[in-house]
């Protein structure tokens, strides 16, 4: 086997499995024996799943001596934790489901399996998916691979990790407003939030129904593309699913840079490489063009209006009687008790905080002034997109406004924490595509991360700009 065996593309394992390097079986055990030693610092595991991907790694065996499968077959992968296998813990990283199995495998698992893929755990998060750090876990935080003193990004941390540790070949994650991108750009890998409705969430715990989508994270864009043609397409299960990737083609490429992106708060060294990246991609003949996306500014405020109102609606089921935390029933006689014990000691703090903000923006009264202006304005924010795409190909700009910080560092400061994502909830709102990929380090060794944003279903588009970039700046 190889030196650098850990840091192998999807490629470069298919290819080794075929050729008989070594098996899945040899090479799952390897990574659980690499788990075992590693992610005691990095904890990007909440769960191990070893005797699943074991059974797993003997049946790609199988299918690859058939000659059957695909190129995902025996390759080990991490899967954050509010995604479902069946009979597998899944905890959304919140005590209230900490002894929760799993009923149903999501479609993506289903389809994951069909393709032979070999599981070796679930992947920390901030608790049903609601951070940027990692920090909210109920469990503990996961740390950054390139400083452990750092946080990986959030909410999927942990699958950001897994990959940038080489503790799997790659993972998936999701995300409601920048939960794969803002952590991939932590961690120097590469993910996508494919367009909404490209990606069944059939079996993903809800967080805001509108705006989640599960992605790929991987070491390359090449990954994320392969891993996304394996997981995409329409699905009984989810009516929002479709079957509208597109195959494009691209003679010129058409970029915009919005101004917006460039305003106060972006950190000095993130604002150079990505001014560095849109110099390369102007020599290689792009053409780039400023324009503006007025409602930027608007996107934040709008994100925690909706995000916390349909998550209200959506946590309203953990109520202690279809899920719940360990109680004795017996010592109450009135069900409120059951509900109030449960989500007073089942939530952590920044659940509870959306929940109450959540029922508030939705409450008669407050209904019009809040929720229903928020819709008002993810219109515009549509819109503003719709505009811009028509005429380009990509939107082009920073993933993240600051660099990976200390852990514990943004976390009595939740204004500071929510603007972590002001390049990245207005993709969601607009449903669009959006990938982040490496574009440099800081002085201090530290990842910086590239966004590009298409229009709905073109994430070829994504795919083709992204690995020239990557052929400039390497990858992972
Ligand atoms: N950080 C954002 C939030 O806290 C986005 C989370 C996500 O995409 N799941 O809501």
């Amino acid at each position: 086997m190889k030196t650098d065996f850990y840091k192998m593309t999807i490629g470069e394992v298919s290819e080794g499995l075929r050729n008989k390097e070594f098996t899945s079986l040899e090479l799952t055990k390897a990574f659980l024996e690499r788990i075992k030693e590693k992610d005691k610092e990095i904890k990007a595991y909440i769960n191990v799943t070893e005797d699943l991907a074991l059974e797993q790694a003997k049946i790609a065996d199988e299918m690859i001596k058939k000659g059957e499968g695909n190129i995902l077959t025996g390759i080990p992968c991490a899967i954050k934790d509010n995604i479902m296998i069946k009979g597998v813990k899944c905890t959304a990283a919140s005590k209230f489901l900490e002894n929760y199995i799993a009923e149903y495998d999501a479609t993506v698992i289903e389809k994951l399996k069909k393709s032979g893929a070999v599981f070796l755990g679930k992947t920390n998060l901030d608790e049903f998916a609601m951070g940027s750090s990692c920090e909210n876990s109920a469990f503990f935080p996961t740390r950054n691979p390139h400083d452990l003193e750092r946080v990986p990004g959030g909410s999927s941390g942990g699958s950001a990790a897994a990959v940038a540790g080489d503790l799997c070949v790659y993972a998936l994650g999701s995300d409601t407003g920048g939960s794969i991108r803002q952590p991939a750009s932590f961690c120097g890998i590469t993910g996508i939030k494919p367009t909404y409705g490209a990606v069944s969430r059939y079996g993903l715990i809800a967080f805001a129904s509108s705006l989640d989508q599960i992605g790929p994270m991987t070491k390359t864009v090449e990954d994320c593309k392969i891993v996304l043609d394996v997981i995409k397409g329409k699905d009984k299960m989810d009516s929002t699913s479709t079957d509208s990737i597109k195959e494009v083609k691209m003679d010129k490429i058409r970029i915009v840079v919005p101004k917006e992106y460039f305003g106060e708060g972006l950190d000095k060294e993130v604002e150079k490489s990505v001014k560095d990246v849109i110099e390369f991609l102007k020599s290689s003949g792009a053409e780039i063009v400023e324009v503006s996306l007025p409602n930027t500014d608007y996107a934040l405020a709008c994100y925690y209006i909706i995000a916390p109102a349909e998550a209200s609606a959506n946590l309203a089921r953990f109520d202690g009687l279809r899920y719940g935390i360990a109680f004795d029933g017996n010592e109450v006689d009135k069900v409120m008790d059951i509900y109030l014990n449960n989500r007073t000691n089942g939530f952590g703090k920044e659940v509870k905080k959306r929940i109450m903000l959540g029922t508030y923006t939705l409450s008669s009264g407050y209904y019009d002034a809040f929720y229903k202006r928020a819709l008002k304005v993810r219109t515009l924010i549509r819109q503003d997109f719709e505009k811009v795409l028509e005429k380009v190909d990509i939107i082009l700009g920073p993933t993240s406004p600051c660099l990976p910080f200390k852990i514990g560092e943004k976390s009595d400061d939740p204004m500071s924490m929510y603007l972590a994502d002001i390049y990245t909830v207005s993709i969601n709102l607009a449903g669009v595509p959006g990938i982040s990929i490496p574009c440099g380090k800081s002085s201090t060794g530290l990842p910086i991360g590239l966004q590009l944003i298409g229009a709905p279903f073109e994430e070829e588009k994504l795919f083709i700009i992204s690995s020239l970039i990557e052929k400039k700046y390497g990858r992972n």
